[in-house]
């Protein structure tokens, strides 16, 4: 069921040789439809705004480009990707290593470390590639010790949730240290309306690659509500002990929460971790790593890795209680089903109340979701 193009390759995408080289050598045989409707345009040089469903090979997109015409011999940075949460950084940097010569230098510019040594690093290493955080960036840039002057190739990755309010201005500062000839190009699952109207301000004539936007359910996975689950956790509970899955995220937007429902599930015997913004750079990055390298069977998480964590054996996502709006419940249960594999999204609601928010919701996203009554009639597989 895995989504590709079978009459496509990376070689008739116009990617270099060597570059093919690594992309098979990492068993990326043959493209998505985004990376065969978006490397071509991104190649020529256009801006790009690109909205493909979660899942579907993002990332290879623009670190393909990111990869393709790096100047070695050159100590500028030429390549800059932003991204909201520090962990998808690191992510970003795995695949954008996997790709790039070995000779490239890449740098992560994240929260939650000493700026002082991120200072230092870019000192030593000199990097030509640069993956980063909104706050850390722009703080970077503005002490001078990112130069933007020679960045021919700008990445906004989750470039939604980089519009928000509390990311805006330090991405307009660092957009607005590029330099006037450069290629943006912006990714994401979601585009809220008003949004265009942001990007515009920075995109020139950019090139739309847009992908099942009219259809944002995702294949291969399975939607229930369960309603009246009255105490929640119980039913949490019973979900992770008599469903199959492979490995399971259990998110809850209340912070606050994240630990006491993973200490819960524990004290059941479930082999779980947990993770939120309230945690070290060092434990969160550390959670995620748990789960992604399959590690820990159950994680628990507050919205931060509602977006962009690839976590390949995750097919079990579970909300305690309905996700703030739709886009969130439509990147969360994306964690469930990554690049054509099947999964199921279960959402635990106290009451009925909670249930005539959550439809509406659903159904604004033309989410079909199956009703439950109990979480007895949930399916075993
Ligand atoms: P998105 O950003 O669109 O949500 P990702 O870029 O994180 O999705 O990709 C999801 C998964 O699909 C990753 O594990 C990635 O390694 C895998 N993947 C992407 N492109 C290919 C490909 N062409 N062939 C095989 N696997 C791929
Ligand atoms: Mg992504």
């Amino acid at each position: 069921s895995i989504d590709v193009q079978s009459d496509c390759t990376f070689q008739s995408l116009l990617i270099n040789e060597s570059v093919q080289e690594r992309l098979r050598a990492h068993q990326f045989l043959r493209p998505s439809p985004v990376q065969a409707g978006a490397i071509p345009i991104g190649l020529l040089g256009r801006d790009l705004l690109v909205q493909a469903k979660s899942g579907t090979g993002k990332t290879l997109v623009f670190s393909i480009l990111a990869v393709h015409s790096l100047d070695l011999k050159s100590s500028f940075v030429q390549k800059v990707i932003i991204t909201p949460t520090r962990e998808i950084a690191t992510q970003i940097k795995e695949t954008v290593r996997k790709l790039a010569p070995p000779k490239a230098r890449i740098s992560v510019c994240i929260g939650g470390s000493e700026h002082k040594l991120i200072q230092m690093e870019l000192k030593n290493n000199r990097p030509h590639i640069i993956i980063g955080t909104p706050g850390r960036m722009a703080q970077l840039v503005k002490m001078k010790a990112i130069n933007m002057s020679h960045v021919d190739f700008f990445v906004l990755d989750e470039a939604d949730k980089l519009m928000d309010q509390i990311f805006r201005d330090n991405i307009n500062f660092v957009i607005n240290a590029l330099p006037p000839v450069r290629q943006v190009a912006v990714f994401s699952a979601t585009y809220p309306r008003n949004l265009d109207l942001l990007l515009a301000t920075f995109l020139r004539d950019a090139s739309h690659v847009r992908f099942n936007v009219e259809n944002v359910q995702l294949v291969g996975i399975k939607q229930f509500v369960v309603q009246n689950c009255s105490p929640v956790l119980e039913k949490l509970v019973h979900i992770l002990k008599r469903t199959r899955y492979v490995q399971a995220l259990v998110f809850t937007d209340k912070i606050m929460k994240v630990e006491s429902i993973a200490t819960h599930l524990k004290n059941e015997g479930l082999d779980v971790t947990f993770v939120s913004s309230l945690m070290s750079q060092k434990e969160r990055q550390f959670a995620v790593d748990q789960l992604r390298f399959k590690r820990v069977k159950i994680l628990v998480s507050s919205d931060l890795t509602a977006r962009g964590i690839d976590a390949d054996n995750v097919n079990l996502v579970v909300n305690v209680e309905a996700a703030a709006n739709e886009d969130t419940y439509f990147h969360r249960i994306g964690r469930a089903a990554r690049f054509g594999a099947q999964g199921a999204a279960v959402t635990l609601l106290e009451d009925d109340t909670a249930l005539k928010g959550f439809t509406a919701m659903a159904y604004r996203g033309k989410v079909t979701v199956k009703r439950v009554w109990d979480v007895e009639m949930l399916p075993v597989d």
